[in-house]
């Protein structure tokens, strides 16, 4: 009972370590409990334990725990691959949508976001291990993917996401992570010459799992999204 608060306290010294290690302001990052496959209690009982924001990857998982968690204040993230018979309940449910890798799902999240909820948070899901990973958007064309997303009303780009090849070498980790850090600086500079109302916050680094968390935050990440770490082990998953 008392080890998914055992497991959280665990991770957020882990993060604060890693912050202070890397000379950064750990209020500067932020925990997001990954949820798949637990259930709407484990949820609950992180939530007892001070945790507020949750990842899931599979939307009609997610659906069916969030209408059992109404009664809470929780900040929803979706992290998964988007279909484009998805977006509009994704537009719906969730708070933020780390996994946008090209302007169709974009413009569809944009169109369906309810007008009442204010933009859905995005980040761009960064292909850095080209030949490994089939999603994700390559860094040639993140710039063109960026400014067209910038152009959606309903949508807030706030940065992005990578989710790189596990690797054991913690200074191989943090090149790969410092290669997404460096493509947001780039895009960064690629608005300097805009009225600042024009000028999306590109404050977000969303990078660095249970394996690599320390790594990450060494490369500049703001959202570490952890799973195994805070739930333990997970099950297969059983068809849905
Ligand atoms: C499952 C998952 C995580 C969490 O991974 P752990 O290794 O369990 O911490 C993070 N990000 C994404 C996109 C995931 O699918």
């Amino acid at each position: 009972m008392h080890k998914i608060g055992d497991n959280l306290t665990g991770v957020n010294h882990r993060i604060q370590g890693a912050a202070l290690h890397a000379l950064r302001d750990p209020s500067s990052i932020r925990l997001l409990a990954v949820s798949k496959t637990r259930s709407a209690d484990e949820i609950r009982q992180a939530y007892k334990e001070g945790q507020r924001r949750f990842g899931e990857n599979y939307l009609q998982e997610a659906l069916d725990k969030q209408s059992h968690l109404i009664d809470l204040p929780l900040e929803w993230h979706f992290i998964g691959p988007i279909q484009s018979n998805k977006t509009r309940a994704i537009a719906e449910h969730f708070d933020w949508v780390h996994s946008v890798d090209r302007l169709r799902i974009a413009r569809r999240l944009n169109d369906q976001r309810p007008e009442e909820k204010g933009p859905l948070q995005i980040c761009l899901q960064m292909n850095v291990d080209n030949e490994a990973s089939k999603s994700g958007v390559v860094v040639a064309e993140l710039e063109e993917l960026a400014l067209a997303v910038t152009e959606l009303t309903q949508l807030r780009l706030r940065g992005l996401m990578a989710i790189p090849a596990p690797r054991t070498d913690p200074a191989a980790q943090q090149r790969v992570f410092q290669s997404v850090a460096s493509a947001l600086e780039h895009l960064r500079g690629r608005y300097t010459h805009r009225k600042e109302a024009q000028i999306p916050p590109l404050d977000t680094l969303s990078m660095g799992m249970s394996n690599d968390l320390e790594a990450a935050i060494a490369a500049g990440a703001t959202i570490v999204r952890v799973g195994t770490d805070i739930f333990g082990p997970r099950q297969p998953r059983t068809g849905i």
